[in-house]
């Protein structure tokens, strides 16, 4: 039974979220807790005949959900937001038990997927529609646009954030009319389950949300190959693969990739609250969220004193891989993660960086966790300079002038998310210059993320498509246009020769284009 660390999840409750994965044949897969390294649950892996099931069920429920009302859709998805709330203890436990991270970042997990309800619940009708339209006839054309659902969406989400990044995008698709066959990471199943209980009781109908489990090198292909949409978030490298396999489809997808986000420190910075947000800008979830914080870029007047009171608050960190609501970061996820971060630090040694705070594993504190990380003096041949870490590892870098800070901000294949700090009118002109899908001001990336209104994804490599706001929820869906010709054909009245109706329309466009000038 895992009871480790201050979270006890029965036998029994574990046996009963598995037993929601479509998954009939022999195999299975033990996973393990970050906390201690102890076994959580035996998850049955699903094989490709379960995929094919589930989509077919998904079809199904699919077709019925799209003819509900979207009052109904509404109502189930407010009763969501209730019920995560109400039900954020055992969410916080298995977000806590899969992924490591320490419980005020779970929580993070648990408000946003409850806001998530909440945003598309009360803005369902205005976002679908049917919106009308001007038509090519004043009066005579009627153009209304509808929003129809793209069918079933193929949802493979990543560990590092197991209930916000299944959820942010898998409750805007059901939103829309769409069911979903889910493919969580092998690593992290149980908190997708557990909230899939919850959407049953919110009024989501059965088999509208299957979910499957396996390696996505195994079963990542059939849903690419039944999915009517691909929503995907992971690596740049697996999402390359996975665009791939739907340009062959046509079918549409989008993707939530890396980064190799930015910050920028402008002269004039509140050292102190700067150094408070970059705690929680580069450290949140260990610095395994695709929108942390991992290079810094400070201004020279400013730099040393940022540099020495950023060593000092990090000496006073707490850490902890439990369920105390105190600790300001938790562990890394698996021992490949650990590696990674390893690797990128002793690399950056190897290459002539220094270390300012931090540097080692901690295997006292959990098995793979690793202490927060800040190195100065990193050449560009370092790993770190340029790959995505994926962990509680930043590199700071003085500079003299903004345009030179912009310009270093902007030197990544990535545009993921990007902070500035400082006065806000001065940072708010530099933001528009960094080439990323959100900046955040005097904020590290919680300002835009936490906004469900706000669009979020990437430029350059760092994705396709956004994720939240209207954006979020319009990508499950097929814009269809239709139009009302009354009284008049568009061609014109059969009694007019073809030389007058051209002339009368050229005038008509003429005195149109006259009246509304000033539009
Ligand atoms: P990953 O790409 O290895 O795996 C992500 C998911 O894809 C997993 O469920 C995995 O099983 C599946 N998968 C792997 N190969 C597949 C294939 N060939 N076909 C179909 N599915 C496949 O990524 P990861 O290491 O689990 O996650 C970390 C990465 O995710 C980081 O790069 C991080 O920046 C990124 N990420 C991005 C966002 C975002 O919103 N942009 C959010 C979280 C994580």
């Amino acid at each position: 039974m895992p009871d480790v660390a201050q979270i006890t999840v029965s036998p029994a409750r574990i046996a009963e979220l598995t037993a929601l994965i479509r998954a009939t044949g022999p195999e299975t897969r033990t996973t393990v807790t970050p906390l201690t390294g102890a076994d959580v649950a035996t998850v049955p892996v699903s094989t490709e005949q379960d995929v094919l099931d589930a989509f077919a069920a998904a079809r199904v429920a699919q077709r019925a959900w799209a003819r509900t009302s979207l009052r109904r859709r509404k109502r189930a998805l407010l009763k969501l937001h209730d019920l995560i709330l109400k039900n954020r203890e055992e969410l916080l436990d298995l977000v806590q038990l899969e992924s490591g991270k320490a419980r005020s970042h779970a929580f993070d997990e648990v408000l946003h997927t409850a806001l998530t309800g909440r945003y598309y619940g009360r803005r369902l009708s205005r976002i679908l529609g049917p919106h009308r339209i001007a038509g090519a006839y004043p009066v005579l054309t009627g153009i209304r646009q509808y929003h129809q659902p793209k069918g079933v969406v193929g949802l493979i989400t990543p560990w590092n954030y197991p209930l916000s990044m299944a959820l942010v995008d898998g409750l805007a698709a059901v939103a829309a009319g769409n069911a979903v066959v889910h493919k969580p990471d092998s690593q992290a199943p149980l908190t997708a389950l557990a909230i899939i209980q919850l959407m049953h009781r919110a009024g989501f109908p059965k088999d509208l949300w299957q979910v499957v489990s396996g390696a996505g090198s195994v079963i990542g292909s059939t849903i690419i190959a039944n999915a009517d949409y691909i929503c995907f978030t992971g690596s740049t490298a697996t999402g390359k693969r996975i665009a791939a396999q739907c340009s062959e489809r046509l079918i549409g997808c989008s993707l939530e990739l890396g980064g190799k986000n930015p910050m920028i420190v402008l002269p004039g910075a509140d050292v102190e609250k700067t150094v408070e947000g970059t705690i929680n800008a580069a450290f949140s979830s260990a610095g395994q969220l695709c929108v942390s914080i991992e290079r810094i870029y400070v201004h020279e007047s400013i730099y040393d004193q940022y540099r020495d009171a950023l060593a000092e608050r990090l000496e006073r960190l707490s850490y902890g891989a439990n369920a105390d609501w105190e600790a300001e970061m938790g562990t890394l996820v698996s021992p490949a993660q650990l590696a990674t971060i390893e690797k990128h630090v002793a690399d950056a040694i190897d290459h002539g960086a220094t270390v300012v705070s931090g540097g080692r594993a901690r295997p006292d504190i959990a098995p793979w966790f690793h202490e927060p990380t800040v190195l100065e003096n990193v050449p560009e041949s370092a790993l770190c300079s340029a790959e995505e870490t994926f962990g509680p590892l930043v590199s700071l870098y003085p500079y003299r002038g903004v345009g030179e800070a912009i310009a270093l901000a902007n030197s990544t294949i990535y545009g993921l998310n990007a902070s500035v700090w400082g006065p806000v009118r001065r940072a708010r002109k530099v933001a528009p210059k960094i080439q990323a899908g959100t900046v955040n001001v005097n904020e590290g990336f919680a300002a835009t993320f936490g906004s469900i209104g706000a669009p979020m994804g990437g430029m350059k490599q760092s994705g396709t498509g956004r994720r939240q706001g209207a954006e979020g929820l319009l990508r499950f869906t097929e814009s269809q246009s239709i139009g009302v010709q009354r009284l008049v054909p568009v061609g014109g009245p059969p009694q007019l020769s073809k030389r007058t109706f051209t002339a009368v329309l050229t005038v008509g466009l003429v005195l149109m284009r006259r009246l509304t000038r000033k539009a």
